[in-house]
């Protein structure tokens, strides 16, 4: 295994169905927005029960159109978490909105509820941004009550977690909008880049499409500020829509994979996420170690490939920590320093997650 995806092995089953489906759009003789889009926007939107989809450019683009379409900018403060990645980060920031960071809760690492209350019963707050990172949905329904009876508009960053459900509803279709992203390794990923936003609000919908086209309302008429060029092109979507009535499929064998680990990992010095239903995707399996050094590199040894999402607060990276100097937040950091990813992708066997879970139980500290 060279690293924690394989996606020749998750591409190969499909390819002869995905180059008949390129071969259709080069056929056309038509590349951006047209009917490949039209329909995967149709499909996607009726995937996660919600009235509309935009295709965008890419994730972060999602994110950001997002913050745009509910007036966050200049002066605006966006509550969001500092252990994903610097994605919604990087988001706000270029909205020239400034990011308020809550903790996170150390067994599942997403969004402490109590240090969001806090906050958002302390400062300002225009909108939330709620991260299901791994595959996990955060504590959606008390997240959005609680932010509804603040009139506070939630976004949602679904980029992680494609297909994870609660109470009947999917990822994204809780809070105002939710933003995906088709990067190639998510739990539905192009052969390229790609994002989307969805909503069941028709004002934002109309106006993230107004923005990925140039704030165009119509041909060459720009009637909105702060639009761009982000749009998602017909051969991905025409791929995507072969991909689609897969996930659901793809998500099981992920989840399968991280019970497997969870229930078969036992290590005094490792701290295992728990076995989740449907709410989990299982996008990243990441467990705990204080001696991560140690344990990756007794799995490199073993030909174990691993990985580190995410080793620095977004509040300490290079390119804002002057923004942040008073910031810090104790579960985000210890957490930054003891997460671990394994290999997990629909396509692994039962018999090679077990040469992993022997490798880490003969793991000496
Ligand atoms: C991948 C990812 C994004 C950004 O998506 P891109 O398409 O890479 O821009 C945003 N948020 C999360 C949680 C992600 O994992």
């Amino acid at each position: 295994m060279k690293s924690i995806n394989d996606l020749n092995r998750h591409i190969t089953p499909i390819a002869s169905a995905i180059e008949h489906s390129v071969y259709r759009v080069i056929a056309s003789g038509w590349f951006v927005l047209g009917l490949e889009v039209a329909a995967f926007e149709k499909e996607f939107a009726d995937y996660c029960g919600v009235d509309y989809c935009v295709t965008l450019g890419n994730g972060t683009d999602a994110l950001e159109l997002a913050l745009r379409s509910l007036n966050i900018g200049q002066n605006s403060n966006v509550l969001t978490v500092a252990n994903a990645g610097m994605y919604s980060t990087a988001a706000i920031l270029a909205t020239g909105a400034t990011p308020v960071y809550a903790d996170i809760h150390p067994d599942s690492l997403l969004i402490d509820v109590t240090d969001a209350i806090h906050l958002i019963s302390t400062q300002k707050i225009d909108a939330i941004v709620i991260t299901h990172l791994y595959g996990l949905l955060a504590d959606v329904l008390q997240l959005v009550q609680l932010a509804n009876s603040k009139n506070i508009p939630v976004i949602e960053d679904c980029a992680q977690a494609h297909g994870a459900v609660l109470n009947g509803k999917k990822a994204g279709s809780f809070g105002d909008i939710g933003c995906f992203s088709f990067y190639p390794t998510k739990n539905l990923g192009a052969l390229g880049d790609g994002g989307a936003i969805v909503t069941n609000r028709n004002d934002l919908a109309q106006c993230v499409r107004q923005l990925r086209q140039y704030g165009w309302e119509s041909k060459y008429h720009a009637t909105l500020a702060g639009g761009r060029n982000s749009r998602l092109d017909e051969m991905q979507a025409a791929i995507l829509r072969i991909m689609l009535p897969l996930l659901d499929n793809w998500n099981t064998r992920r989840r399968e994979i991280a019970s497997r680990y969870s229930k078969g990992i036992c290590h005094e010095k490792i701290v295992t996420p728990i076995v989740h239903g449907e709410e989990y995707v299982a996008h990243l399996y990441v467990i705990k170690t204080t001696d991560r050094g140690s344990l990756k590199q007794h799995l490199a040894a073993a030909g174990i490939p691993s990985d580190i999402h995410y080793p620095i607060p977004d509040y300490q990276q290079p390119a804002c920590a002057h923004l942040f100097s008073e910031v810090s937040k104790i579960v985000t950091e210890q957490q930054c320093n003891q997460v671990l990813t394994l290999p997990c992708f629909p396509e692994m066997t039962h018999a090679e997650v077990d040469v992993i879970i022997n490798s880490i139980n003969t793991w000496k500290v």
